[in-house]
């Protein structure tokens, strides 16, 4: 099918950028990698009368870590630039193992980690691991620049906090205050799909204890899920069997799944449990990221 009428604008500027959005009212959308608006559009489930591509501004194309090691992502960084950093293979495992789980190649080379938190699809991977690494997305439009906490971002299923005219310009990774570790797995039916079931964890740790930890699953419920209970049991212990299984348990309780063609939702819960528990284990006896694809 093809898109309904649509007027395409693609300024140079982001002031530029903001206004049209500003004008276009609730009827503009804003364009990145276009991975998921350009199939809406197909289907005729977005109808935007305006498409403001950003693509002009290749400033927003970026990720560096500042002097302090906070990370920022620009709205332009393709999947694929993560997939391939040198900088998150040596400072994020959780981002890191997660960049090479999204979808496939192709999608993977247009297709932004901005753009997917703004789609909010409750599969969507980045989300859950932005969440459970505390992040945040700012956003800028008329009245300024403000930056909103993942944990508020996604308000609901492909809904987002962002007004119509503002622009999401970069994720924010706030910097580590211990040592790193984490992963993210990902059941899919065949490689490039959907999760079935994913779950980001992000722990830091000082010496042998927590001091910090994030988890987030995806997949499991109407939008991405904190299992915040689960992060909290592990924060101030060390990790031991003990301690992992308490906070895999109570992750697999945060799980909201429903029965589909995908899986029942004592599986997907199951599937909650084990990863959970393998990423911990895996970070209890050494640092480091933990992907792979399960079959
Ligand atoms: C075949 C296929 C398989 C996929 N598999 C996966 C998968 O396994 N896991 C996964 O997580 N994702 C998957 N995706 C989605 C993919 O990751 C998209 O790239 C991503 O969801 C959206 O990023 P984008 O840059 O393409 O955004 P776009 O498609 O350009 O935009 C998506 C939405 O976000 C808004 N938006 C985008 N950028 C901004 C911005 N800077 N400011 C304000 N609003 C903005 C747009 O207006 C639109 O509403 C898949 C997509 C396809 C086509």
């Amino acid at each position: 099918m093809y898109p309904s009428r649509f007027r395409y604008e693609a300024p140079r500027s982001l002031d530029e950028a903001i206004q049209l959005l500003h004008d276009g009212g609730g009827d503009a959308k804003v364009l990145a990698g276009g991975q998921s608006l350009v199939p809406l559009m197909k289907l005729r489930f977005a109808m935007p009368e305006l498409v403001v591509d950003i693509n002009n501004l290749p400033w927003l194309d970026y990720h560096r870590a500042d002097a302090d090691g906070t990370l920022r992502v620009g709205a332009l960084t393709r999947h694929a630039d993560l997939e391939r950093s040198e900088l998150l293979r040596g400072s994020q495992p959780t981002m890191a193992a997660a960049a090479p789980l999204i979808a496939d190649p192709i999608v993977r080379n247009r297709g932004t980690l901005v753009g997917s938190l703004c789609h909010a699809d409750p599969q969507g991977d980045w989300a859950s691991v932005v969440l459970a690494l505390g992040g945040s997305v700012v956003a800028q439009g008329p009245r300024g620049r403000r930056s909103i906490p993942m944990a508020r971002f996604v308000t609901g299923p492909f809904e987002n906090a962002l007004e119509p005219d503002e622009v999401a310009i970069e994720a924010v990774i706030p910097a580590a205050r211990g040592t790193r570790a984490g992963g993210y797995l990902k059941l899919e039916r065949r490689v490039g799909d959907f999760a079935t079931v994913g779950v980001a964890v992000a722990i830091e740790r000082s010496g042998d204890i927590v001091s910090r930890a994030g988890i987030a699953l995806t997949g499991v419920g109407g939008s991405t899920i904190g299992a915040t209970d689960a992060a909290a049991a592990l924060t101030g212990k060390p990790l031991t069997p003990e301690t992992i299984s308490a906070a895999a348990d109570l992750a697999a309780q945060a799980a909201r799944p429903r029965t589909d063609h995908r899986g029942s939702a004592e599986y997907k819960r199951h599937m909650v449990r084990t990863f959970v528990e393998r990423i911990l284990t895996r970070a209890s006896g050494h640092e480091g990221a933990s992907a792979e694809r399960a079959a």
